[in-house]
C-alpha cells in the first residue's frame, strides 16, 4: 500500500471525481480508499469538501459492520491481541479494519497506534486494513477524522472494525461513542487490582477482559477476574439488557478470543432485540452532528484573519485587566459574525 505522504501528493495531482472515489471505495479498491481517507483528514478546504461529497454518496452502503473499540494502557497487549482476534475473525471469511484513536500521537516519537508493525500478521492480509490515527489537531478533530474513516471502510466492505486507543484524557469515552461494543483490556495486579483504574473506563466498558492469562499468570488473571465482577456488579449497569461481562485471555496464545467474540456477538443478538442497539447509533449520530459542530466552529475560529489580528491585543488587555474575559469574548463573537444582536 502506498505510504501517507505519497498518496496525498497523488490524490492532489491525479485529482479524482466524486464518482471515481464512489466506484472505488465500494469495489473494495484499497488504494482508492486509502486516498479517500487520506481526502478526509486533509485540512485543505476544497479536500474537505470533496471528502464530504464522497461519504454522502457512500451513507447507503455504510452501517453493517460490528464497530468495536478496545482499550488499555500501553503493554496490556492491544496490538498482540488485535493481530490474534482480526487473524481469528479472517480465518472465519471476514474482513478486519483496524483504526486508532491517538490524539497524542505524532509522526516523531511515541508510540503510534494501529502502527502496522505493531500487528505484523493482520498487515500481510489482503483482508485487513490498518491505519494509524490521524495525527493533528484536537481530540475533536481526530475523533471527526476517525468516524468518516470508519464510514470509508464500512463502505469498502469491511465486516468488523476495530477502533484501539489509549486510556489518554478523554479518548476513551470518545471511541466509546463511536462503537458498538466497548472493551476494556486489563492486566492482573499486585492483589489491589482496583487501584489506579480509571472508575469512569469501568462504566464505560461493555466488556473486561484481563489479558495474558497464560503460563504462570493463569491463576492470579483468574482472580483478578474474580474481583472485577465483583466491583461491576455493584455498579448500575448502562443498559437493563446486558451486565458486561468479565473474562480472561491471552492474545499472545489465542486463548479466550473465542469466547470473547461470541459475547460480542451475543451482547448484538441481545441488544438489538431490545431495541438499544439501534438506539446507540442513533444516538451516536447525533453526537458525531455535535462534534463536528464543535471541531467546525473552532476551526472557523482559528482560522478567521479578523480574530487572529485582534486577538494579541485583546489577549493583552485581559490579561493586564483592562478588559473583562466575557467582553472579550463578546468582540471575538463580533469579529466572527455572530455576536448576539
Ligand atoms: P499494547 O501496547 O497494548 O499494544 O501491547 P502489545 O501488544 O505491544 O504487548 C506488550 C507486550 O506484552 C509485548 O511484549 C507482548 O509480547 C506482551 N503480550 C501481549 N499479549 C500477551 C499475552 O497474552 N501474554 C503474554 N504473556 N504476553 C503478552
Amino acid at each position: 500500500m502506498m505510504s501517507n505522504r505519497m498518496s496525498n501528493r497523488t490524490t492532489a495531482r491525479a485529482g479524482l471525481t466524486v464518482a471515481d472515489y464512489v466506484k472505488g471505495v465500494t469495489s473494495g479498491d484499497r488504494s482508492v480508499l486509502a486516498r479517500a481517507i487520506t481526502l478526509v483528514e486533509s485540512t485543505k478546504p476544497e479536500h474537505r469538501t470533496l471528502a464530504q461529497s464522497v461519504l454522502q454518496e457512500l451513507l447507503p452502503a455504510t452501517g453493517r459492520a460490528v464497530r468495536l473499540g478496545i482499550t488499555g494502557v500501553p503493554g496490556v497487549g492491544k496490538s498482540t491481541t488485535i493481530d490474534q482476534l482480526g487473524i481469528n475473525l479472517i480465518s472465519a471469511g471476514k474482513k478486519v479494519a483496524v483504526l486508532a484513536v491517538d490524539p497524542t500521537s505524532k509522526r516523531t516519537g511515541g508510540s503510534i497506534l494501529g502502527d502496522k508493525t505493531r500487528m505484523s500478521r493482520l498487515a500481510q492480509s489482503q483482508d485487513a486494513f490498518i491505519r494509524p490515527s490521524p495525527t493533528s489537531g484536537t481530540l475533536g478533530g481526530v475523533a471527526r477524522k476517525t468516524r468518516e474513516t470508519m464510514a470509508m471502510v464500512e463502505a469498502a466492505g469491511f465486516d468488523v472494525i476495530i477502533v484501539e486507543t489509549v486510556g489518554v484524557g478523554q479518548s476513551e469515552t470518545t471511541v466509546a461513542d463511536m462503537v458498538d461494543f466497548f472493551l476494556v483490556l486489563l492486566l492482573a495486579g499486585g492483589g489491589d487490582d482496583l487501584q489506579g483504574i480509571k472508575k469512569g473506563i469501568i462504566e464505560l466498558a461493555d466488556m473486561i477482559a484481563i489479558n495474558k492469562a497464560d503460563g504462570d499468570n493463569v491463576t492470579r488473571a483468574q482472580a483478578a477476574a474474580a474481583e472485577y465482577r465483583l466491583a461491576l456488579s455493584i455498579l448500575t449497569p448502562q443498559s437493563a439488557a446486558w451486565k458486561p461481562p468479565v473474562v480472561t485471555i491471552s492474545g499472545r496464545t489465542n486463548v479466550g478470543l473465542e469466547t470473547l467474540w461470541e459475547k460480542i456477538d451475543e451482547h448484538r443478538t441481545t441488544t438489538s432485540a431490545t431495541g438499544e442497539f439501534a438506539e446507540r447509533r442513533r444516538a451516536q449520530a447525533l453526537s458525531w452532528m455535535h462534534d463536528m459542530l464543535e471541531d467546525r466552529l473552532m476551526e472557523a475560529l482559528r482560522s478567521n484573519k479578523r480574530v487572529a489580528a485582534a486577538l494579541p491585543g485583546l489577549e493583552a488587555d485581559v490579561r493586564e485587566g483592562r478588559l473583562l474575559p466575557t467582553l472579550a469574548v463578546e468582540q471575538i463573537l463580533e469579529l466572527m459574525g455572530l455576536a448576539q444582536s
